[in-house]
């Protein structure tokens, strides 16, 4: 034996087959061990903390749309690239990447569906799409939708999951955030409900516009929402953010949003809002609706 070889290791080590993906993860948040099919039959969320993980624009719609009701509308629309926008990667490769990846042809899924036997106009931003970003196509689809909501006369459900505009597209993406506010406003004065659910997360242009215009804001757990990231604020005030600034609970405690919705009842409490504000009120009164939402009134 020469003096720099070694003889093998006595512990056998076990070697993981390529495909030995066995459907456990451990979850970002406990720690526990937990199976992907546990996650899927609970809504994506964790069963041991109920940490609430993302869910896909197609997955969000099949969350609230009535099975089979869901009707996708204004996908005439499509990215294009009008800036010729090149920053470390094309645009245009971008949008192709994020088609294959995603499944999807853009970052928001926009139509009309029935939930618990309502008719809604119902939007979601598909986070799986370059991180849900408003583009114009973005901005299109959820006008287009408002609009249809204010000729239906229908209320109005967008669920937000968005890194904020679209900075390929400057200050067209930018320009989204007036026109869906100005629909919004429309919408408004129609008087017609719109609840806007603010799900992990929500930031940037998407929480300055269309977000946080809601007659019901409504937020997932432990949800990220804000404008510009923590280490962006704290450099542009000089201070240090308290702990769990921009997360769902701080902010219903500062009145930015008005109830945290565990999304194992989200369905069933939307439809109770949705009772509410367009006065049908025959499963529930609006008072236990009132309790329900803010808790017991204290004594
Ligand atoms: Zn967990």
């Amino acid at each position: 034996m020469g003096l720099f070889s070694r003889s093998k290791p006595k512990i056998k080590i076990q070697t993981t087959k390529k495909d030995g993906y066995s459907g456990w993860i451990k979850c970002s948040q406990c720690h526990e061990l937990i199976h992907v099919s546990e996650l899927q039959s609970n809504t994506h969320c964790c069963p041991k903390c109920d940490f609430h993980y993302r869910l896909s624009g197609t997955q969000r719609v099949q969350l609230l749309a009535d099975a089979g009701s869901f009707k996708e509308m204004f996908t005439g629309f499509q990215v294009v690239d009008p800036l010729e926008f090149v920053d470390v990667e094309a645009y245009k490769d971008r949008i192709s990447k994020a088609k294959k990846s995603s499944g999807r042809d853009e970052g928001a899924i926009v139509g009309s569906c029935t939930l618990h036997g309502i008719s809604i106009a119902l939007g979601v931003l598909d986070f799986t799409f370059m991180a849900g970003s408003m583009g114009s196509v973005v901005g299109e689809r959820l006008t287009c939708l408002i609009e249809y909501a204010l000729e239906h006369r229908l209320p109005l459900v967008l669920v937000s999951a968005s890194g904020g505009a679209r900075m390929q597209e400057s200050i067209l993406s930018l320009m989204q955030m007036a026109k869906t506010s100005a629909a919004l406003a429309k919408l408004d004065a129609a008087g017609l409900p719109y609840i806007s659910i603010l799900t992990n997360p929500t930031t940037g242009g998407v929480t300055a516009s269309f977000a946080t215009l809601g007659d019901v804001i409504v937020a997932e757990p432990g949800a990220l929402i804000g404008f510009a990231g923590p280490r962006v604020v704290e450099q542009c005030i000089g201070q240090k953010l308290p702990p769990g600034a921009q997360k769902s609970e701080f902010l219903l405690e500062k009145g930015m949003v008005d109830c945290i919705v565990s999304r194992h009842i989200l369905k069933d409490k939307i439809s109770l809002i949705l009772e509410f504000l367009t006065g049908n009120d025959k499963v529930y009164g609006g008072q236990e609706l009132l309790s329900m939402l803010y808790g017991k009134p204290k004594k």
